[in-house]
């Protein structure tokens, strides 16, 4: 099979961004698809377009980002935006829908950069109006600067001070901040001190963020615990566990978060090896220094191989194009060497953080092995207490579930339940998450119409060849 591209990269966050740029410098012809209208990611959401207020209100960090947007429009580099990828197989064919039109695409090599998803909180209270992902309200900030009004922050992580301190600034600051780790998990995280004081400037911007949140009066509840949200129709309050006594703070809009994981969908439709990572609590794709995966073509880029955050997805994505330059004869090894060992010293320090960051901001027991009475696949309407159930009539795994009660196949296709529901498998098997394992994902990784299918035939594609609808 002949290539259209060298390089088929997926996500243009600062990992797909970086790695698009440096593989065209190399001389690679480059295709980069993104789900977004605009390139940014995560971090850099819509960043061609903030200006005035709204750039004030998200901060330098995220203003960074159009330095990497700038260099993108070089005429090598083939950018689609609302290009949705459903399907990628080993050996380097695309399927993607844009505009409500299937089209495949070939490549030499292809880079996943898909980045991370907001680690599922199943609570009590959860699946209530009102309540959502604080990512998804601040992607509310980001792209349309809606805010909400009497909201309050609930989880753990240092992207809840930083959604904070935004709210602050754009005139809505949140009620209040609850926050769930413990004292006990901040002195186990100064054993990583040494690498937290190498990545000093990430400490201080979040000691800075937390000050401005002090000087605007939010009230902080810390170490609270068996966080849940009450409500009617419509979440209307908070209630926790704080020094001893139950408090409840009352609220129109909840936003959850704890932490962000690895979006493995496309490498795990992918069949590609991964692994559990007990120190972020999550499953991540095994990948070499390079970023590539265990399938020879294939590279990961990025937030999605590990969560080390926007910086060191920009290098990483850089180093994985050089490493593909020279699979491609585009540099040689001596070249590679010069070019990527400053990028490792680059990517180290970025990353010396992060191991602090993850000790002592982890995710709450409560969400790790929720009560039987929440729901855990919102889709599905499945409770922890049903995937125990199955558990103790010899569920052993996550795919067999899905016999049992269909738990991971609606149309999130297990992204908000997997990670819980392998995790309740492991507790009641007592088995290890390596052995319980994930769900089988199978493309179409996102919702797919019988129309676009059918137009890969017209549209040059072909419909048989590397699909697998499993
Ligand atoms: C909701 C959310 C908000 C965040 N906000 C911040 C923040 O304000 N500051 C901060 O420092 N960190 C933030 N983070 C963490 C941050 O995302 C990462 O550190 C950083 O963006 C990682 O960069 P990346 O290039 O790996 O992935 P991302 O920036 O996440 O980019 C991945 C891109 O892949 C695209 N994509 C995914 N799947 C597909 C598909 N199937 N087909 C086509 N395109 C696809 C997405 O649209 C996205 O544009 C946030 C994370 C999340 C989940």
């Amino acid at each position: 099979m002949m290539a259209e591209v060298n390089l088929a990269i997926i996500g243009a966050g600062p990992a797909g961004m970086a790695a698009a740029t440096a593989a065209a410098e190399a001389g690679l012809s480059v295709t980069l698809l993104d789900e977004q209208s605009r390139v940014g990611g995560q971090v850099y959401r819509d960043i061609e377009r903030a200006t005035g207020k709204r750039a004030e209100i998200l901060g330098q960090d995220y203003l960074a980002g159009r330095v990497l947007a700038e260099k993108l429009s070089e005429p090598e580099t083939s950018y689609v935006p609302n290009a949705t990828v459903w399907q990628a197989a080993q050996d380097g064919m695309l399927s993607y829908s844009t505009d409500g039109v299937a089209k495949q695409i070939t490549a030499d090599r292809v880079l996943i950069a898909t980045g991370a998803l907001e680690r599922p909180v199943p609570l009590p209270g959860w699946t209530l109006p009102g309540v959502m992902m604080a990512g998804a309200g601040q992607i509310l900030l980001k792209q349309s600067g809606v805010l909400a009004k009497r909201a309050v922050i609930a989880g753990a992580g240092p992207l809840i001070y930083l959604i904070a301190a935004q709210m602050v600034r754009a005139g809505t600051p949140p009620l209040a901040i609850v926050e769930t780790q413990t004292w006990a998990d901040f002195i186990q995280a100064q054993k990583h001190l040494a690498g937290g004081f190498r990545g000093w400037r990430y400490l201080s911007k979040g000691l800075g963020l937390i000050a401005e949140l002090r000087r605007a009066g939010v009230k902080r509840y810390q170490a609270a615990s068996n966080l849940s949200v009450e409500g009617g129709a419509h979440a209307e309050a908070v209630v926790v566990d704080h020094r001893g006594r139950a408090v409840r703070i009352g609220c129109d809009t909840v936003f959850l978060h704890m932490g962000v994981v690895p979006n493995t969908q496309l490498s795990r439709a992918m069949n590609l090896d991964h692994e559990w990572y007990q120190t972020q609590h999550c499953f991540r794709p095994i990948t070499d220094e390079w970023g590539r995966s265990s399938a020879e073509r294939v590279f990961i880029a990025g937030d999605g191989a590990g969560i080390f955050g926007a910086k060191s997805a920009e290098i990483v994505g850089h180093i994985a194009s050089l490493k593909i330059a020279v699979d491609l004869d585009r540099i040689n090894a001596a070249e590679f060497e010069r070019r990527v060992r400053p990028l490792i010293h680059a990517s180290a320090r970025e990353r010396a953080i992060r191991p602090f960051l993850d000790v002592a901001y982890p995710p709450s027991k409560e969400i790790m092995s929720p009560e039987d009475a929440t729901i855990v696949c919102r889709c599905e309407e499945v409770t922890a207490g049903d995937i125990r159930k199955y558990a103790s009539m010899g569920c052993e795994g996550p795919n067999q579930t899905k016999a049992f009660g269909r738990p991971g196949m609606g149309p999130c296709q297990g992204r908000y339940c997997g990670l819980t529901v392998s995790m309740i498998l492991a507790e009641e098997n007592h088995r290890t998450m390596n052995e319980t394992g994930y769900y089988r994902i199978r493309p179409p990784i996102k919702p797919l119409t019988l129309g676009e299918l059918a137009q890969l035939d017209e549209t040059g594609g072909d419909g048989e060849e590397g699909m697998d609808l499993g």
